[in-house]
């Protein structure tokens, strides 16, 4: 079986994969077409290709995670994505997420810390399909000051806290999704930045991410 082949099969086993993260109550229409769009088994090694549409998450290179479909849905499904939405991500990881993002009509702007991930991924299968993904290599903590401000803010890893240069860089009715707390499980939060530059807080489910790290790696 050829890595890069999306088969009946396979569009079978997302087409389940979507209908179950309906079932899990994920509404949004629009990210769940995505998902059933974007062949996961093409973000993992060939090994996991008969597992890729299972509601888990695997591991990648250097010790990091694709997220689970569960959660990137969650996560796209509060950010309330329209099209040609500026999208920061913090963890670019597999490029999953981005794609999801991307496949939605959003400029996806992804930051990697992790020098060989940031690498493996110039040969990112759909670079020609996503030039609407652009990739750097540094710390999310600090964000992109050049490209701000965003629409969305997406963090994809586990913060310790909310960093207060990402919240800078967020426009005025702009979200942003954040995993937060150290430990095993992460609440996962919405901020809302309002008129006058207030933030409103709201607060969902658990999840369990990979630690968001300060500085670069490599
Ligand atoms: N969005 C990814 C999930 C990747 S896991 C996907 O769809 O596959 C989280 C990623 O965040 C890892 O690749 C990790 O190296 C990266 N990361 C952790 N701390 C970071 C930071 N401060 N800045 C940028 N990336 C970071």
């Amino acid at each position: 079986m050829k890595k890069f082949e999306d088969t009946y099969r396979h569009k079978g086993l997302r087409k389940q994969l979507t209908d179950s993260l309906r079932d899990k109550g994920i509404t949004d229409e629009n990210v769940l077409e995505a998902i059933n769009n974007i062949p996961r088994h093409f973000f993992l090694d060939s090994a996991f290709d008969k597992i890729a549409y299972e509601d888990r998450a695997f591991p990648i290179e250097e010790g990091q995670t694709i997220s689970q479909p569960y959660t990137v849905a969650y996560q796209t499904q509060l950010l309330s994505i329209k099209k040609n939405d500026k999208v920061l991500e913090i963890g670019t990881g597999s490029v999953y997420q981005a794609s999801v993002l991307a496949e939605m009509g959003a400029w996806v702007y992804t930051i990697e810390r992790q020098k060989k991930i940031f690498e493996i991924n110039k040969n990112f299968y759909f670079k020609k399909k996503y030039p609407n993904i652009k990739f750097f290599y540094g710390d999310g903590f600090e964000g992109l000051p050049t490209y701000a401000p965003f629409h969305k803010i997406i963090i994809t890893a586990a913060a310790p806290f909310i960093p207060t240069k990402l919240v800078e860089q967020l426009k005025v009715g702009g979200i942003m999704v954040i995993p937060v707390d150290e430990g095993d499980a992460q609440r996962m939060l919405r901020l809302t930045k309002q008129q006058d530059g207030t933030i409103v807080e709201e607060a969902f489910e658990q999840f369990s991410f990979v630690p968001m790290l300060k500085g670069k790696n490599g």
